[in-house]
């Protein structure tokens, strides 16, 4: 499998100030470990670009765009509420995280590849059309679904989101629009509040929102149940042109915003199906794009257990690893 991997030494130039979670560590931690990983060598290499703004207002108001703009050039502290900190440089880091992305799903879809993944901030999910929220600026995902519709003509798309939080942002950008399907798999209740099951999309958009709240101190095997009773049976009923997924790693065990007790390897099982029904129906078209995941060294591996499923690279351990830890 060839598998793209997309980073840009510059997303540490958005700064968060001491003590913020979202901080630059979380992306050099993990490179810092995937380079000393034998495999890392084969992913594909994509190189970052800035985003057009038009694709920013395929999702975004442009009130939302100036504000931010202007936030961070006029060296505000945060953009909209006091979780959104922001630097000087931290738009245009915003731009180069959406165009990342958008350039990752080129190669995807020009066939350079077979999948990807984004190492990625600022995150996106929470994002609103309107209104930056929980460390997110632009919904960098939601950004990505829209790219596909419109650049490439896809018509069906999921979003597999399964950062430990409820990706508000993107069920909201298309709770009302059948041809994006939003699965979230997160804890409940907790931040943000949204992601009942009983969100089901509204309107043309009803049955295209699937939330799957899972309570505190959920675990693989509870996650294994959503995925095999409710996710794939969907995704499969659906048939999507393509999958993303909004991956965060926060609903990891370590991860200390969260009280879900996913394993490392368990983010490698995730992946997998996911593979497997994008080879199905998608012509095997996975993108995934960092969102969460805050503890640093399970954030690592958690991004490698999730990289060497993408590209198929099997361990000698692989067989008996998600009862490994
Ligand atoms: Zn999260």
């Amino acid at each position: 499998m060839k598998t793209a991997f997309l980073t840009d030494p510059r997303f540490t130039e958005h700064e968060t100030g001491p003590g913020h979670p979202e901080r630059a560590a979380r992306l050099t931690h993990t490179l810092d470990h995937l380079r000393a990983q034998q495999w890392f060598s084969q992913l594909i290499p994509v190189e970052s670009q800035l985003c057009d703004e038009r694709w920013l207002r395929s999702v975004h108001d442009r009130t939302l765009i100036e504000r931010a703009r202007q936030a961070c050039s006029q060296g505000r502290a945060y953009l909209d509420s006091p979780d959104v900190a922001v630097s000087q440089a931290s738009f245009e880091i915003a731009l180069l995280a959406a165009g990342g992305v958008l350039a990752l799903t080129d190669a995807v879809i020009h066939g350079k590849v077979d999948n990807g993944f984004a190492l990625i901030r600022p995150p996106g999910h929470h994002a609103e059309r309107d209104v930056a929220l929980g460390f997110c600026l632009f919904n960098n995902i939601a950004i990505t679904a829209r790219y596909l519709q419109q650049e490439y003509g896809l018509e069906k798309i999921v979003i597999l989101d399964w950062d430990v939080h409820h990706g508000n942002g993107t069920q909201h950008s298309f709770e009302s629009d059948p041809s994006i399907f939003y699965i979230s798999l997160h804890q409940y209740p907790h931040y943000p509040g949204t992601g009942a099951y009983s969100e089901i999309g509204i309107g043309d958009g009803a049955g295209t929102t699937l939330n799957c709240p899972m309570p505190a101190g959920s675990d693989d095997s509870h996650y294994e149940q959503a995925f095999r009773e409710k996710i794939l049976p969907a995704v499969n009923d659906y048939g999507p042109d393509a999958i993303l997924i909004s991956a965060g790693f926060d609903a990891h065990q370590a991860d200390p915003l969260g009280s879900i007790n996913l394993s490392t390897a368990f983010y490698g099982w995730m992946t997998e199906r996911m593979l497997e029904t994008a080879d199905q129906h998608a012509n095997g078209r996975l993108i995934s794009v960092l969102e969460g995941g805050y503890a640093l060294d399970a954030l690592a591996a958690s991004v490698s257990s999730h990289l060497q499923s993408l590209a198929g690279i099997s361990l000698p351990d692989k067989r008996s690893s998600r009862n490994a830890q």
